[in-house]
């Protein structure tokens, strides 16, 4: 099914259409890395940076492996400077969102709450957001002690007692982070293994204010006003306890950003844009790099090593089109 930008109704007055040779949609590393090598291509992209500017990055608090940084750098410097590189050779990055596409035909047409624009070349690098455990209690509680950034809501939790779910590296480097704050952090992890790197069940494990229960599932989140403890079942014996805690930090892995590409690009059945080498996807001028089509890496360097594919085929296809 494809959106017709036509169809859609809105309550302010028509935008002014705005081309560019070049549409971003997103301001983590990838989108900034493709708009940095499309302004060097001298195609003057314009990048819509999305609800958080700089994506998931920008809510960590250090980023210890992206080459360059040998004592690591936060994550919201490291976005900074890839902006500010990027603008440096002409690209022009704007706080908006986008709202719906139209890949029917080239030049796509983008809108967003206040505009319009058409595009000879989309590149969407849209990342991804948690999971939620869609348990009683995960909703109402969300910002009352239920939390998916320890970056973000770590404060809060100063000398008070967390759960942490998930085993995967995000759950040991967030769990790592919270110990800051926190007086205790328990790991409860569904199986009796993690899925984390080596180095930080290491760290993990070492320090003294983590402890982890395994083979465990959080049921439900419980408290009226904030949270006062999480229902717990032992998935080997079963038995339910209640666990008292203030807060609960919820790492199971990420949700694409792809939802307004249902019907027009490809997706795979998580919802990841299909995309071959080059970075294209199904549709001829639209590009995908970072997370909106990587379900393996979800990494800074892999990310932004997408975008600057992507804007490096996005500048062949303009100059092969002669768009
Ligand atoms: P992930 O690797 O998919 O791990 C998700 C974890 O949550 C797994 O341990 C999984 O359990 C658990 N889980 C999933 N659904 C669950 C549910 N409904 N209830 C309870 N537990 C559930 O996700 P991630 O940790 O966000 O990492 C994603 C990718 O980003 C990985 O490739 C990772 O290497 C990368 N990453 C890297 C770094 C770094 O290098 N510093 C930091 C963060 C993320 P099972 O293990 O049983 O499946």
């Amino acid at each position: 099914m494809d959106f017709n930008l036509n169809n859609l109704t809105s309550s302010s007055a028509p935008a002014e259409v705005q081309h560019t040779p070049v549409l971003i949609l997103g301001s983590g590393p990838a989108g900034l890395a493709a708009a940095l090598y499309t302004a060097r291509a001298n195609l003057n992209p314009v990048l819509l940076t999305g609800m958080e500017l700089g994506g998931q990055v920008s809510l960590t608090y250090t980023v210890e492996n992206y080459p360059g940084f040998p004592e690591g750098v936060g994550g919201t410097q490291l976005i900074e400077l890839f902006q500010k590189q990027a603008e440096h050779f002409g690209a022009k990055v704007v706080m908006d969102t986008a709202s719906a596409v139209d890949l029917s035909s080239r030049p796509f047409h983008v809108k967003t709450y206040g505009a319009e624009y058409t595009a000879d070349v989309l590149i969407v690098s849209t990342g991804a957001t948690p999971l939620h455990l869609n348990i009683p209690g995960e909703a109402a509680l969300t910002g009352r002690g239920v939390s998916y950034c320890a970056t973000c809501d770590g404060w809060f939790f100063k000398d008070k007692e967390v759960v942490v779910v998930g085993g995967g590296d995000s759950a040991l480097e967030e769990a790592l982070f919270l110990t800051r704050y926190a007086k205790f952090v328990t790991i409860v992890h569904r199986r009796d293994a993690l899925r984390a790197g080596a180095l930080l069940q290491k760290r993990a494990r070492e320090n003294p204010k983590i402890k982890f229960i395994w083979n465990t599932v959080v049921t439900e989140v419980l408290g009226q006003q904030a949270v006062q403890a999480v229902r717990l079942q032992n998935k080997v014996t079963g038995e339910v306890t209640d666990f008292p805690t203030q807060g609960i930090f919820i790492f199971i892995g990420h949700q694409p950003n792809t939802q307004l590409f249902a019907g027009q690009l490809e997706l795979d059945g998580r919802g990841y844009i299909k995309t071959d080498v080059t970075m294209h996807t199904n549709v001829p001028g639209v590009f995908v790099a970072g997370e909106a089509g990587d379900p393996h890496y979800r990494q800074v360097i892999t990310s932004a090593g997408m975008g600057a594919a992507a804007g490096i085929q996005a500048t062949r296809f303009i100059e092969e089109h002669s768009v």
